[in-house]
């Protein structure tokens, strides 16, 4: 029947092979970023070839060297750096035109970075809750001379502050406490949501 219908199907493009949203939000990290964030130094080099691996799924090291005009030597030497981090990852590829020669094709270890994105975060997520712990821990303040203290030196002094006798009162949820419940539920959220 209907060839036309046939014919509109064909012209719908083929999906690619990964999930639209996991690349998208791939995309969304800046792979420089993340590194410098979980403190690896990455020089002037190693940034121009992850810039150029993050634009392919996968770059041959010619290709690489070409861009950056260098020479293939001098680029290999940086990606295997980043390959012994897991940041990048090659596969070889013998050369059609020259049997006994392979072709390095290099890609950016994407599950590797959205790990490391994930400890980072982990890592922010449990400095700030030790700074909620410290800051809560004094429970009582003194309105007079801003001092805080702990319960047990509340208790100790009568609930009478040590430096100017006023008496102690509840210390109030200070801005920083606020601040830090906040930024702790954003990563919370984010941690709970899939990558
Ligand atoms: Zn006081």
């Amino acid at each position: 029947m209907p060839p036309k219908k046939v014919k509109f199907k064909q012209k719908v493009r083929p999906k690619s092979k990964a999930s639209k949203p996991a690349q998208q939000k791939f995309q969304n990290i800046k792979a420089i970023e993340v590194l410098r964030k979980v403190g690896w130094g990455i020089d002037e080099l190693s940034e121009k070839i992850i810039r150029n691996l993050e634009k392919q799924k996968s770059v041959s090291e010619d290709a690489i060297a070409r861009r950056l005009k260098m020479r293939v030597n001098d680029v290999r030497k940086p990606l295997y750096a980043l390959a012994e981090k897991g940041v990048a990852t090659y596969e070889k590829k013998r050369d059609p035109k020259k049997k006994w020669w392979y072709l390095y094709f290099w890609s950016l270890n994407r599950e590797r970075i959205l790990g490391l994105v994930r400890e980072t975060k982990m890592k922010e997520l449990e400095k700030l809750r030790k700074q909620l712990d410290d800051e809560r821990k004094y429970e009582f303040e003194c309105k007079a001379c801003q001092k805080k203290y702990l319960h047990e030196e509340a208790l100790e002094a009568d609930y009478l502050c040590p430096e100017c006798g006023a008496t102690l009162e509840t210390a109030r949820t200070t801005i920083t406490i606020k601040k830090l419940e906040i930024e702790i539920k954003r990563l919370e959220t984010e941690l709970e949501s899939p990558q």
